[in-house]
């Protein structure tokens, strides 16, 4: 079909072939990548179509939720697709027709990630901030201090002489600090945060322990 809006994205190009990486990259999280998709269409589409327009909006907002951890269940999910279905149909637009096919397929081929997002508000490539924790494991850091330094949010305790620890209170998820920690003490857990010491103590005070998984990107923005 000809589309009346033949637009097109270098950005919107680059997410859709990471799209189709999200099976194999270790750092492409298919739920966060849809919700760029929708976020680059939302940015650049011309706004003319209804569905373009305030249709990708509905979409944007839900897959927002889905990052952030605030998917209400399956009703979201079927709502998702409803609109998309809807915006696939109408869609006068090479931009949102890219979009939504996109996202259908993220959804279809990683069914399961979406559930995991939406009911249990996990990630499992712990990119997505609603559903992951950041934790510093107090038995490897040495207090360097390189963590604070990175942290926008000021979620970080420090001392001298002592393991830092997170304030999660303060802690968006972002991963901004866990490529810089030296001792690779900065890891990534589940969305139930695991117990750990909340201020810190003398270096070397602590046991094994603290935290879970591994080091990973520094997500969006
Ligand atoms: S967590 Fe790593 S970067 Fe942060 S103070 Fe400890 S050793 Fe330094
Ligand atoms: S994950 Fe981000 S917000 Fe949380 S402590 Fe690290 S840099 Fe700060």
């Amino acid at each position: 079909m000809d589309r009346i809006c033949q637009v097109t994205d270098d950005e919107l190009k680059e997410l859709v072939a990471m799209a189709e990486r999200a099976g194999t990259d270790e750092e492409v999280c298919p739920v966060e990548t849809a919700y760029l998709i929708a976020e680059r269409t939302l940015a650049r589409t011309c706004g003319k179509g209804v569905m373009c327009r305030d249709g990708m909006r509905q979409v944007y907002l839900i897959l927002k939720d889905f990052v952030d951890g605030r998917g209400k269940g399956e009703d979201d999910i079927e709502m998702l697709k409803e609109i998309l279905g809807v915006i696939e149909e109408v869609a006068d637009c090479d931009l949102s027709y890219t979009a939504v096919t996109t996202i259908l397929s993220l959804m279809n081929n990683y069914s399961d990630e979406f559930d995991a997002h939406v009911k249990r508000k996990s990630c499992k490539k712990l990119i997505c901030p609603g559903c992951h924790t950041v934790h510093i494991d107090a038995a490897k850091c040495q207090g360097s201090g390189a963590c604070v330094k990175v942290c926008q949010f000021n979620a970080i305790k420090s001392k001298e002489g002592c393991f830092s620890v997170i304030d999660q209170s303060k802690c968006t998820s972002c991963n901004a600090c866990i490529s810089v920690c030296p001792n690779g003490a900065i890891k990534g857990a589940g969305a139930v945060k695991p117990q750990g010491p909340t201020e810190p103590a003398p270096v070397g005070s602590f046991g094994a322990g603290g935290g879970e998984g591994g080091g990973r990107r520094r997500r969006r923005g």
